[in-house]
């Protein structure tokens, strides 16, 4: 069964990895207190967590990162070293409310190096906010209190919460927030905020008897899965589109069996909408190639090559059994209508049937050719079975273009 692309592009990052360690950290804590031999360990990880992620961060260059660790671990210490005051839990309802909105404020940051104008403001920011929240828990502690645990909404709904109403509403927000930014801008690493901020959400509502040190800490770590899934997709995916590079298919080559069958598929004449159209409408054209050869079927695996050259590889198939999926592939790109996207392209798709009309004259054509090999017999090794492929290739394009050759 063929999962739909769109749900693919948007599910699967948001889901894994970080929503899965989102998911197991939230069932673990949910568990039984940690045992007494552990407890110096509680001491020592949110330091390391925020070591690591400071390190990740200079490394990777994301300053988010960075900032991201840093205000975890100053609300951890700040909840363990001024817990001790009169009134411990209004030191914890206000770094509710204040973590969040600042995890915010981090989260929709621009990446633009280590030092910038907005990081450095945000920290006056920070350090201001720092101050008056000192200022009112020692001298307005009263008025703080009444502040904070002002009823906003008199819903029944809300009332067996054991977070005061605002900082509950405050992180409802954030966390739907951060949910939408994923949707503007889909990646591991936006996604991680949403499952962090769930987390902090989750630790502070007290479901279970757990410290909430143990929740920013995980938090922790789920900002770091962040970053890392993020470089691993850059390492491993391509960029324009989103389908896995030539490096993944070099791997994937390696622990393949001995039988699969590897095809070349190649755009055909696509300088000629460099040309004519501009690089733009080029990468378009690409974009939308990757699009529809991602929904072959017959357990083919697609990846960019390299330029208008993809590899669709297929586990254990033989040629003639992988030939009726690769032409279903070749005959979706050929019935592709593509309508350049400029400023006369029109917001929504055309109907089918509006054959006649304007757009569809200037709609372009875009066919590919494939060549196809099975690895066996001569072809040994996964560099004689991709020379052949591309040899096949070169006879399909000489043959005409836009048909299959094996
Ligand atoms: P044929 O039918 O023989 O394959 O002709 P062709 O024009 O497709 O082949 P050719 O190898 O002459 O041209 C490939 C072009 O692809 C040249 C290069 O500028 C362009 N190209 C490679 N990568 C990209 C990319 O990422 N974006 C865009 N827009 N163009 C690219
Ligand atoms: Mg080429
Ligand atoms: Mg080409």
């Amino acid at each position: 069964m063929s999962v739909n692309p769109a749900l693919k592009k948007f599910c699967y990052p948001f889901l894994l990895p970080n929503g899965l360690l989102c998911a197991m950290v939230l069932f673990g804590l949910s568990q039984r207190t940690m045992p007494a031999t552990f407890l110096p360990l509680l001491k020592i990880a949110p330091i390391a967590v925020a070591v690591v992620g400071l390190l990740l961060g200079w490394r990777f260059n994301r300053i988010r990162l960075i900032y991201a660790v840093g205000l975890l671990l100053l609300a951890e210490l700040s909840l363990n070293v001024f817990a001790r005051g009169d009134d411990p839990q209004l030191l914890f309802r206000l770094v509710g409310l204040l973590l969040p909105l600042n995890l915010l404020l981090v989260s929709w940051f621009r990446e633009k190096g280590l030092v910038n104008i907005r990081g450095g403001f945000w920290l006056l920011v920070l350090a201001s906010e720092c101050v008056v929240a000192a200022w009112l828990l020692s001298a307005k502690s009263r008025e703080l209190e009444v502040w904070l645990n002002y009823p906003l909404f008199d819903l029944p709904l809300l009332s067996p919460l054991p977070l005061p109403q605002l900082v509950f509403l405050v992180n409802v927000l954030v966390l739907l927030l951060m949910g939408l930014r994923y949707l503007v801008k889909p990646g591991a690493f936006e996604a991680s905020f949403f499952w962090a901020q769930l987390v902090i959400l989750v630790g502070q509502a007290g479901f279970s008897e757990q410290p909430l040190r143990l929740y920013l800490t995980s938090a922790g770590i789920i900002l770091i899965l962040g970053i890392m899934e993020t470089s691993y997709c850059l390492a491993y995916r391509d960029e324009l589109t989103g389908l896995p590079g030539r490096r993944a298919l070099n791997e994937t080559l390696e622990k393949l069996g001995s039988r699969y069958t590897l095809a070349m598929l190649d755009i055909d004449h696509f300088k000629k909408f460099n040309d004519t159209h501009g690089h733009d409408v080029g990468d378009q054209v690409l974009r939308m190639v990757a699009s529809r050869l991602a929904t072959v079927s017959g357990g083919g695996k697609v990846y960019r090559y390299g330029g208008e050259e993809f590899t669709v590889v297929f586990p254990r198939k033989s040629v003639a059994a992988a030939s009726v999926h690769l032409e279903v592939i070749r005959l979706a790109v050929e019935e592709a209508r593509f309508i350049p996207r400029g400023k006369d392209r029109p917001k929504k798709k055309p109907k089918k049937r509006s054959r006649r009309s304007g757009t569809q004259a200037k709609s372009l054509r875009v066919t590919i050719s494939i060549g196809a090999a099975e690895r066996g017999g001569s072809l040994g090794t996964s560099a004689a079975v991709i020379k052949a492929a591309d040899q096949a290739l070169y006879r399909a394009k000489k043959a005409g273009r836009n048909q299959l050759c094996s």
